[in-house]
């Protein structure tokens, strides 16, 4: 039975690391020396791919090359645009935050453009400055209509049904909260993805056991289930087959 991971950085694992034959992993780069790394591994590997611009590179590195960034994402013919999105913990002033929406608009047209699907990083702000607090809410608002999956997803369940009602998907990570809980119990199993965000945030796409145990643990339900499920949810997102 094969697992996917629906977010792996896998060309930033170490080099002698060994993928477990039941796990496949989506492909996934953030800025344009990573979306490069990326195609380059996916391309090898038959693996399905996600490139973009993620909002923090927006910040790190400007948007300047942007054109030749996006020209590179729609050679590369990937089975979506991601991650891109928000990031309003990242963001620190005003033209932060204008940055991450002239690159999220131009991402949301690439998209379209190429009739693909979005994968979405968003993060709220905790701090007390002049940026927005909530990126999930515009998020929702700027991708209404498109095939959105949320990575990482840290909203709350309210959040996450209308996600879902809109015909979005959530993934999950095998961290444990009390609001991812929730998210878990409100949201089917037919929108549920399993991720690692490795090397980053599970050490490795192992850790993607863990998230598949912690829905089964939630809903109730055999792992079997689970893994069946969120893997036909990832052909389906990203249109491929294992
Ligand atoms: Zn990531």
């Amino acid at each position: 039975m094969v697992i996917v991971d629906s977010h792996a950085h896998l060309f930033e694992m170490k080099k002698d690391y060994v993928l477990p034959s039941d796990i496949y992993p989506v492909v996934v780069g953030y800025s344009h020396s990573s979306n490069q790394k990326a195609a380059e591994l996916a391309r090898k590997h038959n693996y399905p791919l996600a490139i973009g611009i993620a909002p923090q590179t927006s910040i790190k590195e400007g948007i300047a090359k942007l054109d030749e960034w996006v020209e590179f994402i729609a050679r590369s013919k990937p089975n979506a645009i991601g991650e891109v999105g928000l990031d309003y913990k990242w963001a620190q002033t005003k033209q932060d935050v204008e940055k991450e929406h002239i690159l999220f608009d131009r991402m949301i047209a690439l998209a379209k453009d190429m009739k693909l699907p979005i994968v979405i990083h968003s993060r709220n702000n905790p701090n007390e400055n002049e940026v927005p607090k909530n990126a999930i809410d515009e998020i929702i608002e700027k991708t209404r209509g498109m095939k959105v999956l949320m990575h990482f997803y840290s909203g709350n369940a309210q959040q996450a049904k209308e996600i879902v009602k809109n015909g979005g998907y959530l993934s999950i990570i095998h961290l444990r909260s009390k609001e991812r809980r929730k998210v878990i119990e409100e949201v089917s199993l037919e929108r549920l993805l399993v991720e690692s965000d490795s090397p980053y945030v599970g050490r490795t796409p192992e850790t993607i056991r863990e998230a598949v145990a912690y829905i089964a643990e939630v809903k109730d339900l055999e792992v079997e289930e689970v893994i069946t499920a969120t893997t036909r949810n990832a052909m389906d997102f990203f249109n491929f087959t294992v």
